[in-house]
Formats: structure tokens, C-alpha cells, sequence
């Protein structure tokens, strides 16, 4: 059987347009998936896009001074729509779920909005770094400090400078006492690396993902395995020999035939890399 996915979004998040939260549930029934967790975007930091053009399918804002915030959850309709597609698929598992961007940098309105949705899926994730564009530098208390999509920071210094940087942010999250179960996608800026840079430097990096690995771990909280990039191998073993306890399976899918794209090579890793299912279906996977 399918891992649960755990990291799934529908047109309740701002760049999901063609989401869609019942055809996904029919999906999962389609392909025998026990259960998924729909985990809406909640992203609080603006990202400042110094001219950069935007994706058609975002939905947000763009202030005054050239910064970026997707819309925010509709917290109602999106409780409502979980609460049909119960109804309409009552053997599949239906979690509620956010997906909360740098919860450690907004600790008051993501407690908030935990607490308005009862979510019981929450994964957290790192999507944006300090900007290092020459107007950005704010001295000032209490000035604003501007911050960039992590993709734009390739604009903004060499390539293994962002994704250390990332890092080192997941690691300062995975240390912070942000309310969160999972952290979602730890190779987000290999997405975006560019590929005039040939292959990632693993070497590299090897310092800079254990570090953030064994914050993880500490935390006790699970790593994702998410599958729109396939997960380096040697990551999961190095979360392996971190002391890591947990992987959650996430599809980060947009739309629906995304769902569990890729779960069955993921489900092979996984075990290659010392993790068995859990006792049930619902369970994230544990260590062998
Ligand atoms: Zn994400
Ligand atoms: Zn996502």
C-alpha cells in the first residue's frame, strides 16, 4: 500500500489555482491511497521581488514598496470543503493540514491561526532568506528587513551560498519551538539550482545538511520526503545516522494528478535507507 501523503494543497492555496480538493480526493480512492492531508499555504513573510516577474498562477499582493504576499487561507471555506469531502469519501482519511512558512519568524499570528483552523496536519517550511540586495540593508530597529523568495537568492549570491543559507534557516526552525510536526522539503533550493552550475556539490554541503538533519532530529520531529524533486539517497542516510525517528511522505501536489507522484520509488528509498512503515496506515514510517 501507498504512503499517507501528508503534504498536498488545493485551490485553497494561493498558487494552486487549478487545485482541487474533491477531484483529489476521488483521486486518492482512484489509486488506493489511505489517506492525504491537505496543508494550505500559510506564508506571512513578504518576499521583496526587486523586479523579478511573478508567476501567472500566484495569487497575492504586491505593496508599495515591490513586495510580495500570496492571499491569505480562507479559513471557513476551506474547513467547509474538508468537512464535504469527508462526507462524499468516508473510507479515505482526510486530515486538515497548513503548511506554515517560517512559523519561528511569525510565532503570534501562526499560533493564531492554528489554533482558528484545528488543523492536525502541520508541516513547516522554509520558502524565503534575508535579502542581500544592496537597498535591503536596514540598520534601523524596528525597520522592516526585507527578505527574498529562496529561488531569487541565486540572483543575489553564488549558488552554494543560498542553499547553505537554507540550511541553516531549517536549522534554526528545526530548533525554534514553532508548532509543527514535519519539516517539508529540506532540498527546496536544489528545485531552482541553476543548472549553468552542473551537479549539486554534495560534498559540499555534507556539514551544512547534517547540521540541519540533527537540529531535526533533536526536535523530535519527522523529515519529509517530498516528492517533487526525488530526495537525494544519502540525505535519508544521513537522517538515518542523525537519530531521525520519522519520514512523512508529502506529494506537494498542486493539482490532482500530482498526488503521490513518485511514492512508490520514495517508498523503496525509505526502506533502503533503514525506515519501515508504521503500524498502521496512518502512521508516519519509524525506523526499521
Ligand atoms: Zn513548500
Ligand atoms: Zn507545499
Amino acid at each position: 500500500m501507498l504512503p499517507a501523503d501528508g503534504h498536498v494543497h488545493s485551490q485553497f492555496s494561493w498558487d494552486a489555482p487549478t487545485g482541487d480538493m474533491h477531484a483529489t480526493c476521488a483521486r486518492a480512492v482512484e489509486i488506493g491511497l489511505p489517506a492525504l492531508a491537505f496543508t494550505e499555504h500559510v506564508d506571512l513573510t513578504r518576499w521583496n521581488l526587486h523586479g523579478q516577474p511573478l508567476p501567472e498562477r500566484y495569487r497575492g499582493h504586491v505593496d508599495a514598496h515591490g513586495r510580495f504576499l500570496g492571499d491569505a487561507l480562507q479559513v471557513e471555506a476551506y474547513l467547509a470543503e474538508v468537512g464535504r469531502c469527508r462526507e462524499d469519501f468516508p473510507d479515505l482519511r482526510i486530515w486538515s493540514g497548513l503548511e506554515l512558512s517560517e512559523p519561528h519568524w511569525h510565532p503570534g499570528a501562526v499560533a493564531d491561526l492554528v489554533r482558528a483552523t484545528g488543523a492536525e496536519r502541520l508541516v513547516g517550511s522554509v520558502h524565503a532568506l534575508p535579502d542581500l540586495h544592496p537597498d535591503a540593508a536596514s540598520t534601523t530597529p524596528g525597520e522592516v528587513v526585507e527578505h527574498v523568495e529562496t529561488g531569487h537568492g541565486y540572483l543575489q549570491r553564488p549558488p552554494l551560498d543560498v542553499v547553505r543559507a537554507y540550511l541553516a534557516e531549517v536549522a534554526a526552525l528545526a530548533a525554534s519551538d514553532a508548532p509543527f510536526a514535519v519539516l517539508a522539503h529540506v532540498d527546496y533550493p536544489l528545485r531552482t539550482w541553476p543548472t549553468s552550475e552542473g551537479p549539486v556539490p554534495w560534498d559540499a554541503l555534507e556539514d551544512d545538511v547534517r547540521t540541519a538533519l540533527a537540529a531535526l532530529a533533536a526536535s523530535g520531529r519527522a523529515l519529509e520526503l517530498n516528492t517533487r524533486r526525488p530526495l537525494e539517497g544519502r540525505v535519508l542516510r544521513w537522517w538515518h545516522e542523525a537519530g531521525g525517528d520519522a519520514v512523512a511522505f508529502g506529494s506537494d501536489a498542486h493539482h490532482p494528478e500530482a498526488l503521490a507522484h513518485g511514492f512508490r520509488e520514495a517508498a523503496d528509498l525509505a526502506q533502503a535507507c533503514g525506515f519501515r512503515p508504521g503500524p498502521t496506515p496512518f502512521d508516519l514510517w519509524g525506523r526499521a
